[in-house]
C-alpha cells in the first residue's frame, strides 16, 4: 500500500505537470501538499480508489477574461483577468484577489489551491478560490484604479454572488479597490449583496478586525505554538518582510506579546531600527501615504535603510515572520536565519518559503507555523464578515477578535494532532496538509463523483 500510495502520487504530479505546461508556482503547491499526504492514503486507500488526488489538482472552473480601461492620459489599456473557482465540496469558493504585474494563471492557481486547505483549517464553510489581474497599482491615480476595479466587475460579476463565489483582498487590493469593486456590482445587479465580497468597508458591511485580521491570526498561532514549547514572544527580536496588511499587524500584535520588530521591508528596500519600529510611522508612510518604507529613515533617527528585497533575512533574529509574497525565503537565505540563531519561523505570505528553504529548517528543528495554518485568519474573519452580512448585524471589536483567536487556537490543536496521528510529530506543514485536506476530501466523497 505504501507503494501504491507513492506510485498515486507521482502520477498525479507527472500529470498536474503535463496538463499545466510552465506553471512553476503551480507545480510547487502541488508537489508540497501531495507529497505530504502520503500518511493519508496509506491509512485511506478508498480514497486511491476514488481518485480523490486526481480530482482535487483540478480546478472546478477556471476564467480568463479581457480588462480594458481608459488610463489618465486617454490611452486605452488592457490587462488580464482571472478567477479560478478551485473547489467547492465545504462551500462557496472563497479566496483574494491579487492585483500585482506578475500575476499569471500559475499564480492564481497556485493561491487557489492553498486556499482550499486553508479555508477548511478554519473550520468554516469556505471553498477554495482566487482571482486577479496583471494589473500594476502601482503610481495610478485613484480614477484609474476605480476604472479599472469597474471594467474588471464587469466582467468578473457574472461569475461571483455571496452564495456562489465570495472574492476578497490580497496583493494590491485593499479596501479602496473592494469599495469601487461593490459598488460596481451592485449597480450592474441592482441588488445589495453584501456578502458577494469581503473586506468592505466598515460602513457598509465590512467587519471589525478584518483589516487586522492576518496578522493578528499569525501572532495567534505562533504563540499557541510558542506556548506548547514554553516559550512567548516576550523579549525576541522579530524580522518582518512586507509592510502591507499583513505584515503591519503581525508587528502590531507581537508587540503587544512582548517582542521586539528590528526590521521590516518592501519591495524596494528594508530598513532596520534597533530601537523596535515605530509603527505609526510605518502606517503613517504606507497606509495613508502609500509611500515606499525608505521614507522611514528621513523621520527616524537611527533608523538605516538598504536596497533590496533580500538583505532583511541577514538582520539577525530569534522569529522570523515573511510576511511579503511567495518564494521570499529560499535555501540560501535559510541557512542564513539558522545560522544567525532564528529558531521560529511564522509564515505570514502565502508560500513564502521555497520546499527547499522549509525541509533545511525542519532539518535543524526550527518551529515552523506554515502559511495554510498561519494565515488562515484573514479568510476565517472574511468568513465571520460574510456571517454577520446574512445576519445583518455586526459584532463589535471584541467579540470578533476572540472568535479570531479562537479559530487560531483550533488550528493549532487540528495541525498538532494530524502531525501526531499520522507519525511526524512537530511537522505542523504536514499536519496543517493533512488536517485540511481531510474535510474537503471527505466532503468530496459523501457528494459522489465530483
Ligand atoms: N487573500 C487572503 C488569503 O490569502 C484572504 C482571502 C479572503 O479573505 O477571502 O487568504
Amino acid at each position: 500500500i505504501e507503494i501504491q500510495a507513492r506510485e498515486t502520487i507521482e502520477r498525479v504530479i507527472e500529470q498536474v505537470k503535463v496538463r499545466n505546461i510552465g506553471e512553476s508556482e503551480f507545480h510547487q503547491t502541488i508537489e508540497e501538499v501531495l507529497h505530504s499526504l502520503e500518511p493519508v492514503l496509506v491509512k485511506h486507500p478508498e480514497y486511491i480508489k476514488q481518485n480523490i488526488l486526481e480530482r482535487i489538482v483540478e480546478p472546478e472552473r477556471q476564467i480568463m477574461f479581457r480588462v480594458p480601461w481608459v488610463d489618465d492620459n486617454g490611452n486605452i489599456q488592457v490587462n488580464r483577468g482571472f478567477r479560478v473557482q478551485f473547489n467547492s465540496a465545504i462551500g462557496p469558493y472563497k479566496g483574494g484577489l491579487r492585483f500585482h504585474p506578475s500575476v499569471n494563471l500559475s499564480i492564481i492557481k497556485f493561491l487557489g489551491f492553498e486556499q482550499i486547505f486553508k479555508n477548511s483549517l478554519t473550520g468554516l464553510p469556505i471553498g477554495g478560490g482566487k482571482g486577479g489581474s496583471d494589473f500594476n497599482p502601482k503610481g495610478k491615480s485613484d480614477n484609474e484604479i476605480m476604472r479599472f476595479c469597474q471594467s474588471f466587475m464587469t466582467e468578473l460579476c457574472r461569475h461571483i454572488g455571496p452564495d456562489v463565489d465570495v472574492p476578497a483582498g490580497d496583493i494590491g487590493v485593499g479596501p479602496r479597490e473592494i469599495g469601487y469593486l461593490f459598488g460596481q456590482y451592485k449597480r450592474l445587479r441592482n441588488s445589495y449583496d453584501a456578502g458577494v465580497l469581503t473586506g468592505k468597508g466598515l460602513t457598509y458591511g465590512g467587519s471589525l478586525v478584518r483589516k487586522e485580521a492576518t496578522g493578528f491570526g499569525v501572532i495567534y498561532f505562533v504563540d499557541e505554538m510558542l506556548n506548547y514549547y514554553g516559550q512567548s514572544f516576550e523579549n525576541k527580536r522579530v524580522v518582518i518582510s512586507g509592510s502591507g496588511n499583513v505584515a503591519i499587524y503581525a508587528a502590531e500584535k507581537a508587540m503587544v506579546y512582548g517582542a521586539k520588530v528590528v526590521a521590516m521591508s518592501d519591495s524596494s528596500g528594508y530598513i532596520v531600527d534597533e530601537d523596535g519600529i515605530d509603527l505609526n510611522l510605518i502606517k503613517q508612510i504606507k497606509e495613508s501615504e502609500r509611500k515606499r518604507i525608505k521614507e522611514y529613515v528621513a523621520r527616524k533617527e537611527g533608523s538605516q535603510y538598504f536596497e533590496g528585497q533580500k538583505g532583511i533575512w541577514t538582520v539577525k533574529c530569534d522569529i522570523a515572520l515573511p510576511c511579503a509574497t511567495q518564494n521570499d525565503i529560499n535555501l540560501d537565505d535559510a541557512k542564513i536565519l539558522v545560522e544567525n540563531g532564528t529558531t521560529v519561523i511564522g509564515e505570514g505570505a502565502n508560500m513564502p518559503c521555497t520546499r527547499e528553504a522549509v525541509e533545511y529548517f525542519l532539518e535543524k528543528g526550527l518551529l515552523i507555523a506554515p502559511a495554510k495554518a498561519a494565515n488562515a485568519g484573514g479568510v476565517a474573519t472574511s468568513a465571520l464578515e460574510m456571517s454577520q452580512n446574512s445576519m445583518r448585524i455586526s459584532w463589535t471589536f471584541e467579540e470578533v477578535d476572540e472568535k479570531l483567536h479562537e479559530i487560531m487556537k483550533n488550528i493549532f490543536k487540528a495541525s498538532k494532532e494530524a502531525a501526531e496521528e499520522y507519525g511526524f510529530p512537530g511537522n505542523y506543514v504536514i499536519g496543517a496538509n493533512i488536517a485540511g485536506f481531510l474535510k474537503v476530501a471527505d466532503a468530496m466523497m459523501s457528494q459522489g463523483i465530483i
